[in-house]
């Protein structure tokens, strides 16, 4: 049986010049370490009332579907612009050159239900904190948040504020 961490590969000068890409594509190859990193992940969630997983595009989607089976709750997609039909609504953000955009259905979450946003890696915080106005601007209340990978220096964890947890299960 293999650690989560032992199949996270990572990648130097990737996508540029001194960035370490964290890549989890060996752990999702591997049926045993997989299911366990899924059960790890729900397990702070179990009994917490979670009504909607929305999974941050793309890698986002492969634990979140994963976590809405294990939590008994929907699915909801945060795409990248352009990818869902209308009618939408989205936030814009900040990346450290230039800007992206989050979207979702307009009607995706039911007012007042139980959203818990996920992600695979946490970087500056900027992808995850545009989830969550976007989970808010859409009338749903915030569970928190889970991704599989924390990148410590990168300070996300820090911008994250409020009440609603932020789990994780590696840390870099
Ligand atoms: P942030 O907005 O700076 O926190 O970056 C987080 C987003 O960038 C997430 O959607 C991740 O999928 C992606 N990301 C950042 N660094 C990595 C990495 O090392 N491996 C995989 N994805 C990453």
């Amino acid at each position: 049986m293999s650690s989560f961490a032992s199949l996270v590969r990572a990648v130097p000068d990737f996508p540029g010049p001194g960035i370490v890409f964290r890549d989890i594509t060996p752990l999702l190859a591997d049926a045993g370490t997989f299911a366990r990193c899924i059960d790890a992940l729900a397990e702070p969630w179990l009994g917490q009332g979670v009504q909607a997983v929305c999974g941050i595009e793309s890698r986002g989607f492969i634990f979140g579907a994963a976590l809405a089976q294990k939590l008994n709750a929907g699915f909801v997609p945060l795409r990248k612009p352009g990818k869902l039909p209308p009618p939408v609504t989205g936030v814009d953000y900040q990346l450290e050159y230039g800007s992206d955009r989050l979207e979702a259905r307009v009607d995706a979450l039911k007012p007042g239900e139980r959203a818990l946003i996920v992600d695979d890696v946490l970087a500056t915080g900027g992808t995850l904190l545009a989830a969550r106005a976007l989970v808010e601007q859409l009338g749903a209340r915030l569970a928190g948040a889970v991704v599989l990978i924390e990148l410590d220096a990168l300070g996300g964890r820090l911008r994250w504020t409020g009440d609603a947890p932020l789990h994780s299960l590696l840390h870099y």
